[in-house]
């Protein structure tokens, strides 16, 4: 058995440096629990039973060994996922893909049921060194010889207990009889029931363990609750929260060092005294932060587990898990972070539907129940900028010296032959004009769940600057660019059928092209194809580097929109709906 402790770094393992470079790039900082326990027993070839679950950080357990060890000469499959959903296919795959930014020419193919087999079978021809994929539809490629496994040295079984769920566990014995008997095989499941067992039992050999312990902790001073991660972005759940939230100062958790950058520069845009605290930051800047949070210069750091070890601060009265965090005990350090001094904490914690297990696992650890919240209205803020607003005036009646104002009132009312009501609508007008204390109602939160804006409406795409697009969701992305840059449609030949999501897109571009997610205006997909606004001043040199880039396994053959001759030429079918659905 593992322990869950963490005690060395990336560069210790002994992975290559391309992948090293991609890591430090996403900005990983240490490897994660079930990350340390894993790779070293991978890389040296052994099999692997890992008990992880979604949100621990286990894909990169298996995807580093893998990539380790991936030929690229070799254009054959190495490396086999198999996975429960196709939507889990897709993100394994990405995650692969942004690992593997600096392996040239890697190719990694997702195959999943629901996907037009043509363009499956012509993918296959074109050959991927590693294929994740749904065991039914990898079965049929099996049968048709349309994927060949002699050249396979792992195998990896994610998320084993859903397979069983989901009633797949034949095909995937079936799968396992016919691959090459000396692959490698790691099989992860979140729990280990006696049927996973047996197939570990029956097809791996003498593999290792690694495990995540759950160790029990008391939190009594600290009241936690959880927001269900469901239709509108996280950014704008956060927002609302800290709207109404009567907090002092807050660490908010998230899980890459560029995340801790990219949300306090984006709190600080809204108006909110934020700062990031991360491994990169030299010791003394460190401290500075912490200083300033004392002080009462700053009231909320955005930081990284590593970061934020041991820090002491009083008047944290709020600890937000923007990511949850990969194990019950990096929870608990979190928000001890609170609740210090014999003072009551907060703690918040942002959970996707996937990672419902370990809310229930991080429950059992603090043997305290985690009450679920709703995210405040846009009355609730109304409600809560109207009590605000009513304190600072009245402070200010108290505190002021107001004689100048009240001459300066009553001379502009005699004047203009207004009441002194009308004039006070008006300077209230004024003083909230940033903040309007009836803030414009948003749309309803599913449609917030559209990040980058998947194509409701099956209009052709326009030459159209992003912001034109759509509602207020959109026009707020362009204020958080703080640009005003007129962008350029282009088309790329990736689109739905092929399993691409703005996500791929949005990587790709920002990879190979160096252009920070930020700049990349709206994206929409189509079944063949999807188009992207970029900044009107990207370089040709980017543009290059974007002809060769390939997303999910196809060139997308970046070009002008407006160099579609006759318009749109393919006729646009309404973007289906993103299912989520097994095979
Ligand atoms: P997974 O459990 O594989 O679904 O990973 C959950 C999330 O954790 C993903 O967003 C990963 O990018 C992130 N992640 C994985 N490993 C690390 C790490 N060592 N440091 C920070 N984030 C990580």
């Amino acid at each position: 058995m593992e322990s869950t402790e963490t005690s060395f770094t990336f560069s210790e393992l002994s992975i290559s440096a391309p992948l090293l470079r991609a890591i430090s790039e996403i900005g990983y900082e240490t490897p994660s629990p079930i990350q340390a326990a894993s790779i070293p027993h991978l890389l040296a070839g052994h099999d692997l039973l890992g008990q992880a679950q979604t949100g621990t950080g286990k894909t990169a357990a298996f995807a580093l060994p893998i990539l380790n060890a991936v030929d690229l000469n070799r254009r054959e499959p190495q490396a086999l996922v198999l996975t429960p959903t196709r939507e889990l296919a897709l993100q394994v795959a990405e995650a692969f893909q942004s690992y593997a930014r600096h392996l040239r020419d890697f190719h990694i193919l997702p195959i999943y049921g629901g996907q037009s087999m043509d363009v499956q079978l012509r993918q296959l021809r074109r050959g991927a060194h590693i294929i994740v994929g749904t065991p039914g539809r990898v079965m049929d490629h099996l049968r048709r010889e349309s994927l060949n496994l002699d050249g396979l040295r792992t195998l990896v079984l994610d998320e084993a207990d859903e397979m069983l769920k989901m009633g797949f566990i034949d095909d995937v014995e079936w799968i396992l009889e016919h691959t090459p008997p000396k692959r490698q095989i790691a099989l992860f499941s979140a729990t280990m029931p006696e049927a996973i067992r047996k197939v570990a039992k029956r097809h791996l050999r003498d593999p290792k363990e690694a495990r995540i312990e759950a160790k029990t902790a008391t939190v009594e001073a600290i009241s936690q609750r959880y927001w269900l991660v469901s239709g509108a972005h996280k950014l704008d759940a956060l927002t609302r929260i800290l709207e109404v939230e009567d907090f002092d100062a807050m660490i908010i958790f998230v899980r890459t060092k560029v995340a801790t950058e990219e949300l306090a520069e984006k709190l600080s845009a809204r108006g909110y005294s934020a700062a990031a605290l991360n491994g990169d930051l030299s010791q003394a800047l460190r401290e500075k932060a912490v200083e300033r949070l004392k002080k009462k210069s700053l009231d909320i750091l955005v930081a990284t587990d590593v970061a934020a070890r041991g820090l002491d601060v009083e008047r944290i009265s709020h600890v937000v898990n923007y990511d949850i965090p990969y194990d019950t005990e990096a929870y608990v350090h979190r928000i001890g972070r609170t609740g210090r001094a014999g003072r009551k904490g907060e703690a918040i914690l942002f959970v996707a539907p996937r990672e419902k297990r370990m809310l229930g696992a991080i429950e059992k650890a603090t043997r305290q129940r985690i009450r679920e919240m709703h995210l405040p209205s846009q009355q609730d803020i109304a409600d809560r900028r109207v009590e605000q607003f009513r304190e600072l005036v009245m402070s200010t009646l108290e505190n002021e010296e107001l004689s100048f104002y009240s001459n300066f009132v009553q001379h502009l009312a005699k004047e203009q032959k207004l009441t002194a009501l009308d004039l006070a609508a008006a300077l209230t007008f004024l003083a909230q004009k940033e903040r309007p204390l009836l803030p414009a109602l948003k749309p309803p939160a599913s449609e917030l769940s559209h990040d980058r804006g998947d194509a409701k409406t099956p209009r052709a795409p326009r030459r159209e600057r992003p912001e034109q697009a759509g509602g207020e969701p959109r026009e707020n992305r362009r204020r958080e660019k703080g640009g005003d840059e007129e962008g350029v449609l282009y088309r790329l030949e990736v689109g739905r059928n092929d399993g691409v999501t703005p996500r791929e897109i949005v990587g790709a571009i920002a990879n190979e092209a160096g252009i920070p997610g930020r700049f990349i205006g709206h994206i929409k997909l189509y079944d063949e194809f999807s188009t992207v606004t970029l900044p009107a001043d990207t370089t040709k040199q980017a543009l290059k580097k974007l002809e060769k880039t390939w997303i999910m396994g196809k060139p997308i053959q970046i070009r002008l929109w407006a160099d579609e001759k006759a318009g749109p030429s393919v006729s646009i079918r309404k973007p289906r709906k993103k299912a989520v659905s097994p095979e």
